[in-house]
């Protein structure tokens, strides 16, 4: 059996799920079981430097094999926990071999088929093998396929110290699902000059490109009062909040309405009382610049329905969530142009793709360590139809390696 898929179905086993409502970090114990296991195994491989922190990263080193000084410091990065949105306990995989274009029915559920027709990134998977879970959970190739490609890149490099490459740096993560996967990440200690998130969907994309984020509240005051003695003082919140739902436009400008390079304003949480009442948006554009526009023009909607209600008065506030990594990304070419490289020498074509929301790495970029995000093979996540194929699996881990050695080949 290919060593990735080996530890791929490993991993997969244990439940990592994290839990956004939880306060503790990690979010949940569990994790740690797959991060401590990580400690055991790299420790096993021969890496250096294995070590866990107070807060569960897991951090070592795949010592320089090059005699070059100025070969930079390159990491990557993979996060064990999986999406409080599906179930992880239990998750029992299935290999299909030799996908050849057939229904793929769950064993555990008969009514959770993975068709071609539904799912196009199938086409390309003729003669692969294809993970599943059994059809009551997630897979959780989201991102163990990352870990396991990592793990066994690394592995690779320890065994062929004919290779020759600088410093590399792998971290495992927890919390990436609900958020919170670079709370607490120490870039210093990481000690790498650019990373790479291996934690992408089909063979051969390279992100370069996240959304940036801003978070907006949207609070509208009015006044209570015994609803039997109301007539003319009470000025009810939720009519408001009401009147300016209306009048956010909904065949433009929101996420059912875009897609590709379009930003959008999504309302998705709402306290609502009569005295006063608030709308939480999501506000999302790839151009910074464009986010305050669209602020601006939430803020104009609200103030234009709080003046229909007399007495009524409103507040707003913006908090900013992460940037589009690109903006640092720009300045450091090389971390782009040398992954489009490693997945040529992989026989693959470069994928080049804009993430529609934010990763680890558009956070980390921000922090000081340029990180765009490389393909893993995952399909379908957060969804009990998760897939994953192993020939993917296998490229990506032939795409580390190559990025490890293309570094250390443009340095001089
Ligand atoms: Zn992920």
């Amino acid at each position: 059996m290919s060593d990735v898929l080996d530890r791929f179905l490993r991993y997969v086993r244990y439940d990592t799920q994290s839990d956004e409502r939880s306060t503790s970090f990690p979010s949940t114990e569990k994790q740690l079981v797959l991060l401590r296991a990580l400690v055991d195994e790299l420790r096993g491989i021969g890496l250096a430097d294995v070590a866990i922190d107070e807060y569960g990263y897991v951090m070592a080193t795949v010592p320089a094999t090059s005699a070059k000084a100025t070969v930079p410091t390159i990491g990557f990065i993979a996060h064990v926990d999986t999406s409080p949105e599906m179930s992880g306990a239990g998750v029992n995989p299935v290999v299909h071999r030799r996908y050849d274009g057939r229904d793929l029915v769950l064993p555990d559920d008969q009514s959770a088929v993975l068709r071609l027709a539904e799912n196009p990134a199938l086409a390309e998977q003729t003669g692969c093998d294809i993970v599943t879970a059994s059809g009551t959970t997630l897979l959780g190739a989201d991102d163990k396929a990352g870990v396991a490609e990592i793990v066994t890149a690394a592995a690779h490099l320890v065994a062929h110290p004919e290779i020759s490459h600088g410093t590399i740096r792998i971290a495992f993560t927890p919390d990436e699902e609900v958020g919170r996967g670079t709370a607490h990440f120490d870039v210093a200690r990481f000690g790498a000059r650019f990373a790479y998130t291996v934690d992408g969907g089909s063979r051969g994309e390279v992100e370069a490109e996240s959304f940036s984020a801003d978070a907006m509240t949207v609070t509208f005051h009015g006044f209570n009062t015994h609803p039997g003695y109301a007539k003319g003082r009470m000025i009810n919140a939720i009519r408001i909040a009401a009147n300016f739902l209306h009048r956010l436009p909904a065949d433009r400008l929101a996420p059912e309405a875009t897609d590709g390079h379009e930003g959008f304003v999504h309302p998705y949480v709402m306290q609502a009382g009569v005295d006063r009442t608030s709308v939480k948006l999501l506000i999302r554009d790839f151009q910074t610049d464009a986010l305050r526009e669209k602020e601006l023009f939430v803020k104009h909607l609200a103030q234009e329905a709080t003046a229909a209600y007399p007495g009524a008065w409103l507040e707003t506030a913006v908090e900013e969530s992460y940037r589009n990594m690109k903006e640092v990304l720009d300045r450091h070419p090389d971390v782009i142009e040398y992954a489009r490289e490693a997945v040529r020498c992989a026989g693959l074509e470069v994928r080049s793709r804009s993430i529609r929301g934010g990763t680890d790495g558009s956070r980390l970029s921000f922090m000081g360590l340029p990180t765009p995000n490389l393909f893993a093979g995952e399909q379908n996540f957060h969804s009990r139809l998760e897939w994953v194929s192993v020939c993917d699996m296998e490229k990506a881990v032939e795409v580390i390696v190559n990025l490890a050695r293309i570094w250390e080949e443009r340095s001089w």
